[in-house]
């Protein structure tokens, strides 16, 4: 069908009780789409993406208003381990590996929902097909592995819970421009030709609107600008203010 993937409508985020953060989102994300969430430091990027995968509980934050759908059915209420059950995982800000595992090690951590051992290797030498410096590393320690590397890491662990979409919090952060390209060279594969979804935080406006089918611009916890990523790399408002960003 042409419904999309997820859809969520009108959400209001409030941290420790007071702090509003979100101030009415309201966002789609088609089928085997890229989408991109793009806007300054503190505008409520990665807010939205905890709110999605139910990840605010940890952070003292709660949505108060609005509902979050998955193909037309409520998740609001649904853990983060039930989310990763039905495809939806997030790979946090800042990477995240277990820095005194190897590699394979953090990859394998990623199948916690999972049993079937075959299914679970075969899956492995998946992630090792699109992302073949992890196979080369795959003994290394990740804490003695590169940025690029623990970022790919924490991309393929995410992966090993065979998800329909993977919520992607600024990929790019600290990272080298041409290793920031090969991440999302291998977003832009995985979305090509595993249907992965994704949907992408990113302060890398100009870097996230060339991979990105479509983009949310947000300011202050609300959604200031949308539309096709073509469309907004062209737009004036959008060169003047964001695409210096990043
Ligand atoms: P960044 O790129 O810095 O992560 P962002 O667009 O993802 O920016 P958020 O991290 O969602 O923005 O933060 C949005 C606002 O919510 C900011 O003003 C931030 O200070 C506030 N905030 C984030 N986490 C918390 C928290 N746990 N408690 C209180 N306020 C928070």
């Amino acid at each position: 069908t042409d419904a999309p993937l997820l859809v969520v409508n009108g959400i209001e985020v409030i941290y420790n009780h007071v702090i509003l953060v979100l101030k009415g989102v309201s966002l789609q994300v088609p089928r085997q789409s890229i989408v991109a969430l793009l806007g300054g430091n503190g505008a409520g990027k990665t807010t939205t993406l905890r709110a999605i995968s139910n990840l605010l509980r940890g952070e003292r934050g709660e949505v108060t208003k609005g509902t979050i759908a998955l193909e037309g059915e409520q998740i609001a209420n649904l853990t983060p381990s039930d989310l990763v059950r039905r495809g939806v995982v997030q790979v946090m800000e800042g990477r995240h590996c277990f820095a005194h595992l190897s590699i394979e090690e953090n990859l394998l951590t990623g199948a916690y929902t999972r049993t079937n051992a075959g299914e679970i290797a075969a899956n492995l030498e998946k992630v090792y097909t699109y992302f073949p410096r992890l196979k080369t590393r795959r003994h290394s320690q990740a804490a003695y592995t590169s940025g690029g590397e623990q970022q790919m890491c924490a991309i393929g662990r995410a992966l090993m819970s065979n998800p329909r979409m993977v919520l992607l919090d600024e990929p790019s952060m600290g990272l080298a421009p041409q290793i920031v390209e090969e991440v999302f060279n291998i977003v832009k594969d995985l979305n090509a030709r595993e249907q992965v979804t994704f949907l992408l935080a990113e302060q890398n406006t100009s870097m996230a609107l060339r991979y990105a089918d479509y983009g949310y611009i947000m300011e202050s916890g609300r959604i200031v600008m949308d539309g096709p990523a073509t469309d907004l790399a062209n737009n004036e408002d959008v060169k003047e203010f964001y695409l210096g960003m990043g």
